[in-house]
């Protein structure tokens, strides 16, 4: 086993108060308090950076009341100023990008490039859907007899509650509430726990564009189940998207049962990461990195299994094992970290575990394999060789920074394997055979393919998943779709 590399500690940037984004629960567009608190841990260095509001049920259904009372002048605002307000919480992301990225590093602990490169991912949400609001149409038809006109008129869907997770806490915020409020829809958000205040930072940037009150309400809560629960009895509220695991999304998916609210679902992946024999080395080994290792393995596009054809397994698996011994791991914060720590010690555990019965059923440690020591949540990039199809890592999301590579020999036998799994989120082709690559393609059960490429999400692409990693699609012209409900008007002229 190659050595571990070594961790440098940093402090937190001595300028950035995180105790300033911890102002309260944002319903409104005011800070309210709560005597319950939920702390907020840095994962590089198990400090605590500030104490969040924790909102019961009477606060979540305040923030829904809130979002209801600024429903009708929303949806009635002319779509040009509802675009311009989007534009500029798009300009203000920009300029405070630099504050955002560090906020971001410090509660997700990812490295602050991973932190820079999701805020203008983030920011070209605003971007896109200041695009889209003015692009909203509707049809005009005839009806087959004659007889009739058919007018299909798009309205706001009505109240949304968004609920996102951890690892792209800007991002995963703003991919819903863009296109949300393009369409004239006014939202609640439930963001994750472990790092609300990215969340809250949000809400002043939209404050200070002209977004107004109640338009956007964000909520922190300890108790998920039962403030989303209420939230979805409410009879106000139209629409779920939530972005998270299957099982959560699985349990959601039963409550909105109950209110018949549509819902929008980004759950899990586990993503196949194919290289042929013809593929181009290096650009294969380009790729690997960023689907492996881009917020250290904490992303549902990760690429979570290598099938390597036999050609080029053992130059692949080298390449692998040299770039990923050369990163940097270290705390989020610090400019030279590449591999920032995971979320929590209980993601920690959870790529023990994976590794471990992968090395129970023969696979080879090529680098890393074991958890550091010490303050922090820190996994070292890992590469295990030849782990067996039947280890519970080529099955379940391992959402850190470990890549698991299986040889492969013909194409019909790495298809097979890739669709050998409930998830279809992403997937990634490398070869120089285009034909083939779009082939392939075609017969991966996927909703997203990446061909010579390690990156797939675009604002301007529709984004999800098909069998258990999800239901409908964020970005793209699909995405403000997913806030609007057509009315069909018979008419005759
Ligand atoms: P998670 O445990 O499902 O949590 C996601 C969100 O759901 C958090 O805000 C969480 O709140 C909330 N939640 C938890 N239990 C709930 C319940 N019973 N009712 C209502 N809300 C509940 O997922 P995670 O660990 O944060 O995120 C990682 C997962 O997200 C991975 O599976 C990853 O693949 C997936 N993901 C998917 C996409 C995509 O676009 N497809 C993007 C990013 C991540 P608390 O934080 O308070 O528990």
């Amino acid at each position: 086993m190659n050595a571990i590399p070594s961790r440098p500690v940093a402090d937190p940037p001595a300028d950035l108060d995180c105790t300033a984004f911890a102002k309260g629960l944002f319903i409104d567009g005011e800070w309210r308090r709560t005597v319950a608190r939920i702390a907020v841990v840095d994962p590089s260095t198990e400090r605590a950076l500030a104490e969040v509001a924790d909102a019961g049920v009477a606060e979540a259904l305040a923030a829904v009341e809130a979002a209801d009372r600024a429903a009708p002048a929303w949806r009635a605002k002319p779509p040009r100023e509802r675009s311009e307000i989007l534009r500029r919480c798009f300009e203000l992301m920009v300029e405070r990008a630099d504050m955002l990225a560090a906020l971001i590093s410090l509660e997700n602990g990812k490295a602050l490039t991973d932190a820079r490169g999701e805020v203008a991912y983030a920011a070209e949400f605003f971007r896109w859907n200041a695009e889209e609001a003015v692009r909203i149409t509707g049809d005009l038809g005839t009806a087959p007899s004659g007889a009739n006109r058919l007018l299909v008129d798009y309205a706001p869907i009505g109240i949304a509650v968004l609920v996102t997770p951890w690892n792209f806490p800007a991002a995963m915020a703003t991919r819903k509430i863009a296109p949300a409020l393009a369409a004239g829809c006014t939202v609640v958000l439930k963001p994750a726990s472990e790092t609300p205040l990215t969340a809250y930072a949000l809400a002043d940037l939209y404050r200070d564009a002209g977004v107004p009150d109640g338009v956007v309400n964000v909520v922190t809560t300890s108790d998920p189940g039962a403030v989303t629960a209420a939230m979805l009895d409410d009879p106000r509220v139209r629409k779920l998207s939530f972005t998270g695991s299957t099982g959560v999304g699985r349990t959601l998916l039963a409550q909105a049962a109950r209110s018949v609210v549509s819902c929008a679902m980004e759950l899990g992946g586990n993503a196949p990461f194919i290289v042929f024999d013809d593929a181009d080395l290096e650009a294969a080994l380009d790729g690997a990195m960023i689907a492996k290792m881009r917020n250290a393995g904490e992303a549902c596009t990760a690429a979570n299994r290598f099938y390597v054809q036999s050609g080029i397994y053992d130059r692949f698996a080298a390449g692998l094992v040299a770039r990923m011994a050369a990163m940097r791991v270290g705390p989020g914060s610090d400019p030279a970290t590449q591999c920032g720590p995971m979320i929590t010690r209980k993601a920690v555990e959870k790529i023990e575990r994976l590794v471990a019965d992968a090395t129970s059923r023969g696979a080879r440690v090529l680098h890393g394999g074991a958890a550091l020591a010490g303050l922090g949540y820190f996994y070292p990039p890992t590469v295990l060789g030849d782990v067996s199809a039947d280890a519970m890592l080529m099955h379940e999301e391992i959402f850190g920074p470990v890549a698991a590579l299986r040889r492969f020999e013909t194409e019909d036998e790495a298809v097979g394997a890739a669709n050998d799994t409930e998830y279809g989120l992403a997937s990634y082709i490398f070869t120089r055979d285009l034909q083939r690559g779009l082939g392939v393609a075609r017969r991966i059960e996927s909703g997203m393919v990446a061909i010579n490429r390690g990156l797939v999400s675009d604002p301007a692409a529709p984004f999800g998943g098909v069998k258990q990693s999800g239901l409908g699609r964020e970005g793209g012209h699909h995405g403000v779709l997913d806030y609007l409900e057509p009315k069909y008007i018979a008419v005759s002229f």
